[in-house]
């Protein structure tokens, strides 16, 4: 396999781990040198910790979001 295949293949794998959330134990070395990966699992880290800081949100928000923003962007004939 040739050395760019490998580095697209652990590219390909190491973003797939990092936007499902998995640990990307062992591959520091791709995260330090990619200059795609390193920065999203830096920006990914920066949303995890926001969210640990937030405040709670009021029992019932997801449900009220999501039923408004259904409301806006399909007709009657459109909702389940
Ligand atoms: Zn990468």
């Amino acid at each position: 396999m040739s050395e760019l295949r490998e580095l697209l293949e652990r590219h390909d794998r190491v973003m797939r781990l990092l936007l499902e959330g998995e640990p990307v134990l062992g591959q520091e070395p791709h995260l330090a040198g990619c200059p795609v990966c390193g920065p999203t699992a830096a920006k990914l880290a920066e949303v995890a910790r926001w969210l640990l800081e937030a405040p709670r949100p009021r029992p019932g928000l997801l449900r009220d979001v999501v039923e408004r923003t259904a409301a806006r962007c399909c007709s009657a004939e459109e909702r389940p």
